[in-house]
């Protein structure tokens, strides 16, 4: 059987086989310690160095700034905690925006059973966060804020530089998971003010399980994982040297390539978009403007995602069900509620992520799949009735 068309580059990239090339001196016989003093050690310290400062330029940091994680998820939590808890007693209020991936959310949740007390932050029907309003709900107690660079599902790009300069005038800490972010967007740690900021290493055509926290100088910040000190203290544990490297790796080539990247996946967004808004009750979800690159999200009346994904996979292309965001499920999307659809809008959403090697006959190809494929779901639901 022929390799699907693969458009759920939200969910996972493909690893870029340049990136497979970097890790592979890393996983075989002759990999290395980094913390040991011979030379097998120093290589795999080397190469670790060598990551350091890859993420460091795209992210417009330096690298003692950036701390190696096992992934997304991890740093995202390491930022949450870690800042609310060296915050200090006086310091027990977060303010958090209602679209936060899951490991911001529930890091936060965490906290309230520590008595931190949480403002939870609302966004309008396009998803973006109020930079008025997000300025009123900032207190003088307030430990930490976080609003992600850009949302995993929608795709709307938050006015980040505006809440972080306004957390930085007030002296508060400032969180944005840039995990769909990198790669995509033009990141500048050195002119944003951000406090922190979490990326992911298979969401740039890098390795899983493998990402990093920036941490601008100076931040006051705790560690949640505890033993050998490696990461400065700050991510004990062994380092995934192959991990490492990989990211390194991507964070290179999408450092390089961003430009390219960026106006080819915005085309065949656009072609898309165009495409599929032009079959009758397709809605798009998002903002219009301020959308990632590479993101189409749309609601498909009378249609449920799940039963569109396995369509459309049996006709050759893979997509994401824009409803079930972490593990699966049939509930409708907890984010396309807080943007304000109903629930039927809410559990017909499809995700449909381009990537840097998809192609403009894929996207057409595409098109007609789900046309097809709507036609046939339709046909038999008892919720669309024309
Ligand atoms: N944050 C966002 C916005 C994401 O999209 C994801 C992954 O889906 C994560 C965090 C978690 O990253 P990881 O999969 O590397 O743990």
């Amino acid at each position: 059987m022929q390799d699907p068309v693969y458009l759920d580059n939200a969910a996972t990239t493909p690893l870029d086989p340049r990136v497979l090339e970097a890790m592979l001196p890393h996983l075989g016989a002759n990999r290395g310690n980094p913390s040991s003093i011979h030379a097998r050690g120093t290589a795999a310290r080397g190469s670790i160095e060598e990551a350091r400062a890859s993420v460091a330029a795209l992210l417009g940091a330096s690298p003692a700034e950036i701390f190696f994680t096992g992934g997304g998820t991890e740093a995202d939590c390491l930022a949450v905690l870690g800042l609310a808890r060296a915050a200090g007693p006086d310091r027990r209020h977060l303010v958090v925006s209602d679209v936060e991936h899951a490991a911001v959310r529930e890091s936060a949740r965490g906290l309230e059973s520590e008595g931190f007390e949480i403002t939870w932050l609302g966004v309008d029907g396009q998803g973006l966060v109020d930079v008025d309003e997000f300025a009123a709900a900032l207190r003088a107690d307030t430990a930490l804020a976080a609003v992600m660079w850009a949302n995993n599902e929608v795709g709307t790009v938050q006015p980040v530089r505006e809440l972080a300069a306004e957390c930085a005038r007030r002296g508060v800490p400032f969180h944005s998971d840039a995990v769909q972010a990198a790669g995509r967007e033009h990141i500048d740690a050195g002119q944003t003010e951000v406090s922190t900021l979490a990326i992911s290493g298979h969401k740039l055509y890098g390795p899983q399980g493998v990402g990093a926290l920036y941490v601008r100088e100076g931040t006051p910040i705790a560690p949640i994982l505890f033993g050998g000190g490696q990461e400065e203290g700050l991510r004990s544990g062994t380092e995934n040297v192959a991990g490492i490297a990989g990211l390194g790796g991507a964070a290179g080539l999408a450092r390089e390539e961003l430009d390219r990247r960026i106006h080819h996946e915005a085309e065949l967004r656009d072609r898309l978009i165009e495409g599929l808004l032009a079959l009758p009750d397709v809605g798009l979800n998002g903002h219009p403007e301020r959308r990632l690159s590479n993101n189409v999200h749309v609601s498909v009346r009378g249609v449920g995602a799940e039963s569109l994904v396995l369509v459309l996979d049996a006709l050759g292309f893979a997509i994401g069900s824009g409803s079930a965001c972490s593990s699966g499920g049939d509930r409708p999307s907890r984010l396309l509620l807080a943007l304000g659809k109903d629930e039927q809008d809410a559990l017909s959403a499809a995700r449909i992520t381009v990537g840097k090697d998809n192609t403009t006959q894929e996207v057409d190809g595409f098109v007609e799949a789900f046309a097809q494929a709507v036609e046939r779901l339709r046909e038999v639901s008892p919720l669309y009735a024309n």
